[in-house]
């Protein structure tokens, strides 16, 4: 029969325990087998979690997002100039996040939420997930309140809603980043925290968006997210998800916040750069196949939360770039079919002096007509089904020599309407502005003024307004409604300014 004795029992026990302590940390531990491009292969690491962070011997931090049978696949965040083969990598445990607070206003920030505009460090009293889930459906309730972008065009016929995602799509130079940033800068004394996210861009064009809104007081409510042009392909590729992570922060403790991510264009193309260093099979446009969930799961962050959870919201505004105006390529088509609708921004519209130049025809806002206000919603109608007619009307006619005298009628108000929808960069306008603004165009007051004067003649009318009937301005404000008496008020400020400005002109 065999002695059984305890002790020695034990002993065995405690050595396996301390063994089993040991066999962990080796587990944690990899060394790198192959290094260039911005991505590492380790081996070793076969505790690692699929986005875990992994810290490389120079300090270099990477993040494992491939994992193999044999080897950890990491893209690094930083050159990584200093990692050898046989370099020892440590696996952190934790998930990329990033730290967050009202300090953040006001700064300019890289991917990883570290400030990059010379102000000193900013302190963080908590943490975000990078990647957090986006909130359920019991969460939400459905979008009612507007976001203002200050563009006559946009406001009026594509409204859009606290909460909603709304897609500026056009090719390059036809103003996406100018209608992007107007917006923010409408947002002055809206009390919404804006996120400007720039992927990929110049310097340069970073420096100047940050210089306006330096200039225009915007800073204050404003947090710029950027990854120029010369940033790693991890950076650029996680800049939005660092931008929703601020918004997120800000959403959750009952604000209204407002991101864009300028552009989407160029975070899918450094992570179909990221894809295909780390040996993923290309797809469609050389791009991976979960090219989709990258930028689905971006965007569904965007929310009106429930009114348990305080009624933040965050409204998403992404830029995609075309070419040539083809929306059908891989990016558009996705993020179209993600977003709540699009604004078309046209290179022959912008070649052609319409500024900012949406192509109305087919822009479309799929929710935000809930959150229109009356006043708004009352002229607005009218505008558009003016627009279209005058838009078929304007084909036709460049084939007749001769046209009845209605026709002739309707083209001239047709091109005064759209004299009315131009606005200057940086000029945003209030509801009651463009309310006004609308209702002199499609009441047919600017028939009488030539067509190259609507834009100087609406300005002064606007600002006659401001200094002569200060109560109309009050009781759109007030009421959201463009009552009786504020149309008498401003039927009277379009007579008399009218008068006012023929007689000047006559002179
Ligand atoms: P990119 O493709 O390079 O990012 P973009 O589509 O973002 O370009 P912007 O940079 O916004 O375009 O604008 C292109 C040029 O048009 C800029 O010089 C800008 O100042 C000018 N611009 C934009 N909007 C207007 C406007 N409403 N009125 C006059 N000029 C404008
Ligand atoms: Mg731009």
């Amino acid at each position: 029969m065999v002695d059984i004795r305890p002790d020695e029992i034990s002993s065995i026990i405690f050595k396996q325990i301390a063994q089993y302590d040991q066999e962990v940390k080796v587990l944690n531990t990899g060394t790198v087998l192959r290094v260039g491009d911005g991505i590492a292969r380790i081996h070793g690491l076969d505790g690692a979690m699929a986005g875990e962070l992994v810290e490389f011997e120079d300090g270099t931090v990477g993040i494992a997002l491939n994992l193999e049978s044999d080897n950890v696949g990491a893209v690094l965040m930083g050159d990584g100039l200093a990692i050898r083969e046989g370099s020892s990598v440590q696996a952190t445990g934790k998930i990329a996040q990033i730290p967050v607070s009202d300090a953040y206003l006001g700064r300019v920030v890289n991917a990883l939420a570290q400030p990059i505009d010379g102000k000193g460090q900013i302190t963080a009293s908590e943490f975000r997930l990078i990647e957090s889930p986006a909130p359920g459906i019991i969460s939400r309730r459905s979008v009612y309140e507007p976001m203002q972008t200050g563009l006559i065009a946009i406001d009026s016929m594509i409204p859009i809603g606290r909460g909603q995602r709304e897609l500026i799509i056009g090719d390059r130079q036809t103003g996406k980043t100018a209608v992007a940033t107007d917006t923010i800068l409408n947002q002055g004394g809206q009390n919404v925290i804006c996120v400007y996210v720039a992927i990929g861009q110049k310097a340069s064009s970073v420096a100047r968006v940050v210089d306006t809104f330096e200039g225009r007081g915007a800073m204050g409510y404003t947090i710029v997210v950027a990854e120029n042009a010369n940033s790693p392909a991890t950076l650029q590729y996680l800049a939005p998800y660092t931008g929703a992570a601020l918004a997120e922060y800000f959403m959750y403790r009952k604000r209204h916040t407002l991101v864009i991510y300028d552009d989407l264009t160029k975070q899918a193309q450094a992570y179909r750069q990221m894809s295909l260093l780390l040996g993923r099979p290309p797809g469609r446009e050389a791009y991976p196949g979960d090219v989709f969930y990258l930028h689905s799961r971006l965007l569904e962050r965007a929310a009106k939360l429930s009114s348990q959870l305080g009624e933040g919201s965050m409204t998403a505004l992404p830029v995609v770039e075309t070419q040539a105006g083809d929306v059908s390529a891989y990016i558009p088509t996705n993020v179209i079919s993600i977003t709540d609708g699009q604004i078309f921004l046209s290179a022959d519209l912008f070649n052609a002096g319409i500024r900012p130049a949406i192509n109305v025809g087919i822009s479309v806002s799929r929710v935000g007509s809930a959150a229109q206000t009356k006043a708004m919603k009352r002229v607005a109608g009218k505008l558009k089904l003016e627009l279209a007619q005058f838009a078929e009307l304007e084909a036709f006619a460049q084939f007749a020599s001769d046209l009845d005298k209605a026709t002739r009628d309707q083209l001239a108000r047709g091109q005064r309407l759209r004299e009315l929808l131009k606005q200057s960069q940086a000029a945003p306008l209030s509801v009651e502005e463009q309310v006004a603004t609308i209702y002199t165009g499609v009441g047919g007051y600017l028939d009488v003024i030539e067509v190259g004067q609507v834009q100087g003649f609406l300005a002064q009318l606007r600002d006659y307004l401001i200094t002569n009937k200060p109560e109309f301005a009050e009781i759109i404000r007030s009421t959201k409604t463009f009552t009786e008496r504020a149309e008498t008020l401003l039927k009277e400020a379009i007579k008399e300014h009218t008068e006012l400005f023929l007689l000047q002109r006559r002179v």
